[in-house]
């Protein structure tokens, strides 16, 4: 998905915001979720794998699977067996849909009995199947805590066809609060195991209609109807139908359902409740996320991403809306009381958190892709013209994957709509992707290119999905980053296809490397690969590291396999994997098969990618240059705080030591434009180098790891290479390219963090900016710099490094002045970082432009003057230094703007005020739906934190409405976790500390934020400990530079 909600781009974890950054058991208690008969298969796999049948399993801990379970001496109790040879292809079968962790239920210790429950442990074995001469070494030593309850749902029933109809009532004479969906279904499944009950995923939804099961014989005898009753399991969101006579391996049953009913709230989840202005009157429409676990929610069902199944969709709209789903209606039936029933082709093989149902009044554009794929664009009819943009990148970059895959799209149409109210930034459901807003629509003179950006990121990274996720999905959310660290590369190959002048790939290295780098560096992150279980786990990983860190070790990988081995790998897991579900071992096989063929010197992705994916945190490479011709490598794991606590979540199965592509160059022969023979495999604690290209060490001559930091790594130097690079830096930072300036700045602030460099090593680094003007390099120190004045913000040195802010910044500022007119994309983001920051260290000419011309603009309010690459900076200037007038103006502009994007930014500016009493005012509209989206109001509260005036009453406000805010964002809703860390990202005091500790101990629960709660723990002992090590340095610093 999309994470979509608070990155530049994308849903859910630290991410930046849109503008500026963004056992109780049920009546089926005793069930067994391994049954003996399946006991009986898992342990005849084991001896298949003795004997070479071509199947490996390895267990958590390193074991290999030892299953004592023993064959059952007879059939098992419930009746089926089905005899040896039926069981192994049952295994396999159930294995190759990625159902791999059914083969983990018999991983006990030896001699224990067989287990009568799903393990408590979440660690999933790597079930692989060993293909051509790649070498297994599957270890899986990751260790976690126990998941609160473990809510897999039992794979007796496979669902083959789903018929499902819904029908949201929500129009008058009905008022909101009494909204709801009726919903009748019927469900073709084949059994796999005997049972007597069918269990199935259901949420809040109630059913009063009648039950009935059958075998397709007997559908037309009542008198054979199988159903006895039906039970709740509430913890585990599971319907369970009990029948009177057991359903029959092999065999395929119907149950169906004649009607059940949900409510439908504006809560953003399952099937919902969105609603606009037009011509004064409000517009209802019903629309629908069901990404995670929220199908279920909407319809019953078994609502896990492998278990896949087809879906015949009927919605029943009143005639003057329309109805839209995955696949395009094939006819329409009139009912009583205007109804019309639109009934639509059936989806292929698909995962349920994938299904969309949207009932609206929504127009819509079209084009045709050079394969024939109609593709639309449906808005609010009023913003209609904002989605041309989108819908022309849309189809330009869908051309472009079918190419680069190798596969067509899959569908018959694609669909993009842009719903009002919406908690990520998009959702890839197959053939109908939702976005928010400011996601799709862009208007030009209105938005900027931030926001024309930030359009065609999302729409690149849902398209991706489309064959990341939607075609091949993760067997389990533990491997979200397949889905998300792939759409989150991809989607720069996408936009930098259609925007090849706006260097998307070095805009990557600060985007997403060096943006998780800060994230990954604490001790409460943890693995790509991540065991989860309850759904409030689940909601836990959509987060920086499933996204960015998943992408960077992707464009890593890209990197040291070639583009073509990379092309031709991806292609073939995909085709291999289509309609179907993966482990991320699929991948790494595709990828080392192919490498294998292509005769790469690095053959055993698995082995080096397991590095990267099974251990949180990463490494650095301290390089040692002692001699002309050598250089001595040191790995050490990089963390921000190297004395925080382990809680002991994760432990690293590789004793945090990663297999490390370095790269280097040398101001002997600087090269950056390395390739992937120039890697020298690093997979021991220490390396020598012997390079005839290594020079002397000595005044001038320097070395530096990691060109185009194409690695997962940081790098550190002995002080003189450091002095070295710096001086390169200064007297001609151009033999550096772009992306490297911005590594040197981001590594040695960050080391510096840590304490393993000097932070007088950290301020030099970006002593030249006075005369950098590339974007990539402002971007990276902007970043730190940011970090600084929130710690500082509050300190008597504020005013010194005010002075050398502004210092740094005006002859920046005065040569690229305040007029944007023309300017090209990334010129345009240069003049908005330079305005931006000479306005917050309050460079006279920027300020008064600002306020002349938001004058000009109240003057005149039909007519905005303002550039829209500029907007931002001139929007929260003027408010700041103005008073209510000026917060009114841009309040109601707020409320009548038609542009999404408008509308964000007023939102953010809305928190610049300097009036405590304006600021306490705008936090209670945060919470109040009729002022504020539901959607926005978390960012609202993080924007008004962001103000060193704001900071501590948003602190107030948070814990003052904790239980509304935990109730309404903190089960299940990704800005959650955003919350927590927004508003407490500046904390460096140890009277913050305390408060953050004892209000999270006196909470009993934390929702979906428990672990964003560790990190804000972590991330304020952090910054204390920075303040206390480096305040007195950077004092000095600045003293001696005359500040
Ligand atoms: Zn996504």
């Amino acid at each position: 998905m999309p994470g979509e909600s608070y990155r530049l781009g994308d849903l859910n974890g630290s991410y930046k915001s849109d503008t500026s950054l963004t056992e109780k058991k049920g009546q089926n208690g005793d069930k067994m979720y391994i049954s003996t008969a399946k006991a009986f298969i898992l342990a005849f796999l084991a001896i298949a794998v003795a004997v070479g049948v071509g199947i490996i399993v390895h267990f958590a801990g390193g074991r290999t699977l030892e299953c004592n379970c023993g064959f059952p001496s007879t059939a098992s109790p419930s009746g089926g067996s089905g005899g040896s040879t039926a069981a192994l292809e049952q295994c396999k079968d159930w294995a190759s849909e990625g159902i791999a962790y059914i083969c983990n239920e018999c991983s006990q210790p030896s001699q224990a009995p067989c287990p009568t429950s799903a393990p408590v442990t979440t660690s999933r074995p790597v079930v692989t199947t060993t293909r051509d001469n790649v070498i297994t070494t599957s270890t899986q030593g990751m260790t976690t805590t126990a998941p609160k309850i473990d809510v897999r749902i039992p794979l007796d029933l496979n669902p083959l066809l789903y018929t499902v109809e819904l029908q949201p009532d929500m129009y008058a004479p009905l008022q909101p609060a009494n909204f709801t969906f009726a919903g009748k279904i019927k469900i073709l499944f084949n059994c796999r195991q005997s049972t007597n009950q069918i269990t199935l995923h259901s949420k809040k939804l109630t059913y009063d209609g009648n039950f009935t099961v059958f075998h397709p014989n007997d559908i037309n005898d009542d008198s054979k109807n199988m159903y006895s009753s039906h039970s709740f399991d509430m913890e585990r969101q599971f319907l369970i139908v009990h029948t009177k006579d057991t359903l029959a391996a092999g065999e395929n049953y119907t149950l169906e359902i004649s009607s059940f009913h949900g409510p439908l709230l504006p809560d953003l989840a399952g099937l919902y409740l969105s609603s606009y202005t037009r011509n004064g009157a409000t517009v209802h429409i019903a629309t629908t996320q069901m990404q995670p676990t929220d199908a279920r929610k909407t319809f019953p069902c078994m609502d896990e991403p492998a278990v896949k199944a087809e879906f015949d969709v009927t919605l029943v709209r009143k005639s003057h809306m329309i109805s839209i789903s995955n696949m395009p209606i094939i006819s329409n039936q009139t009912r009583d009381g205007d109804w019309v029933a639109d009934h639509f082709e059936t989806t292929p093989k698909m995962s349920t958190y994938l299904l969309a149902f949207i009932i609206c009044d929504f127009d819509y554009i079209e084009q045709t892709t050079e394969n024939n794929i109609q593709y639309r664009a449906f808005s609010r009819p009023e913003a209609l013209s904002q989605a041309n943009y989108s819908l022309e990148v849309g189809v330009d970059i869908l051309n472009y994957f079918e190419k680069y895959f190798n596969i067509s799209y899959p569908l018959p149409k694609q669909d993009m709509i842009a719903v009002p109210d919406f908690s990520a930034g998009a959702m890839e459901n197959w053939g109908l992707i939702v976005y928010r807003e400011t996601a799709m629509l862009y208007e030009k003179g209105v938005s900027s290119e931030g926001n024309k950006q930030r359009v065609a990121v999302v729409v690149s990274h849902e398209l991706a999905h489309q064959w990341f996720g939607n075609l091949v999905t993760p067997s389990w959310w533990d491997d979200l980053w397949l889905n998300e660290g792939f759409a989150s590369y991809v989607e720069y190959m996408g936009v930098d296809n259609h925007h090849p002048e706006w260097r998307m790939f070095e805009q990557f290295v600060v985007e997403d490397l060096q943006d998780v780098f800060d994230f990954d560096g604490l001790i409460s992150s943890h693995p790509v690969y991540v065991p989860v279980s309850h759904p409030d786990e689940i909601n836990e990983i959509f987060d920086r590291i499933s996204y960015a860190k998943g992408a960077s070790i992707i464009r890593m990988m890209r990197f040291f396999l070639g583009d073509d081995t990379f092309q031709r790998g991806l292609s073939n897991y995909l085709s291999s994997r289509a309609f179907g579900a993966a482990f991320h071992d699929d991948l790494w096989f595709a990828l080392g098969n192919q490498s294998i063929a292509d005769g790469n010197a690095i053959q055993n992705v698995k082995e080096v990618m397991d590095t990267w994916t099974l251990q949180m945190n990463y490494p650095t490479v301290h390089v040692k240059h002692m001699q002309k011709g050598q250089v001595t490598l040191t790995q050490s794991r990089y963390l921000q705080d190297p004395d925080a606590k382990d809680p002991g979540k994760y432990t690293s199965p590789f004793g945090y030591k990663w297999k490390i592509p370095f790269t280097f160059t040398t101001s002997n022969m600087p090269e950056f434009n390395v390739k992937s023979n120039d890697v020298i495999m690093m997979n021991e604690l220490t390396h020598s180098v012997s390079n005839p290209s290594i020079p002397q060490p000595g005044t001038g001559n320097w070395v530096l790891g990691n060109p185009m930091q194409y690695g997962y790594y940081r790098v550190n130097y002995d002080e003189g290479n450091w002095i070295n690079l710096i001086r390169q830096l200064e007297s001609n930072h151009s033999v550096i390219p772009p992306i490297n300036r911005a590594q040197i700045i981001n590594d040695a602030w960050s080391l510096a963090k840590s304490g393993d460099l000097d932070m007088s090593i950290a301020l030099q680094s970006i002593n030249y900016l006075g005369n950098e003007e590339d974007y990539i390099p402002w971007s990276a120190a902007t970043g730190q710099l940011a970090f600084v004045s929130s710690m500082l913000a509050r300190h008597p040195l504020f005013g010194a490094f005010s002075h050398f802010m502004r210092n740094k910044t005006q002859k920046i500022f005065d040569d690229l002045t305040m007029n944007n007119t023309d300017a090209s994309h990334l010129e345009s983001y240069m003049r908005s970082t330079i305005s931006g920051l000479a306005c917050e260290y309050d460079i006279d000419q920027c300020k008064t432009e600002s306020t002349r011309l938001f004058a000009e603009w109240m003057g005149n309010p039909e007519k905005n003057p303002i550039d829209p690459g500029l907007k931002s900076t001139v929007y929260c200037t003027a408010i700041a230094e103005g008073g209510i007038e000026e917060w009114e103006f841009a309040l109601n502009q707020y409320r009548t703007a038609n542009v999404a994007a408008e509308k964000s930014r007023l939102l953010s500016a809305l928190s610049c005020s300097k009036e405590t009493w304006i600021l306490s005012r705008y936090l209670n509209m945060a919470i109040d739906e009729n002022e504020i989206r539901r959607q926005d109001s978390v960012s609202v509260i993080v924007y008004i934190s962001r103000n060193t005036i704001g900071r501590s009453l948003a602190w107030d406000f948070f814990r003052e409405q904790w239980d509304f805010l935990l109730t309404d964002y903190g089960a299940g809703s990704f800005g959650f976790s955003n919350l927590i860390g927004g508003i407490t990202s500046s904390f460096n005091t140890m009277p913050h500390y305390n408060e953050l500790k004892d209000f999270m101990e006196s909470k009993t629960d934390l929702g979906s934020g428990a672990r964003a709660f560790d990190q804000a723990l972590e991330k304020t002992q952090s910054n204390i400990r920075w303040m206390n090590a480096n305040v007195p340095v950077i004092a000095t610093w600045l003293k001696d530079m005359g500040f």
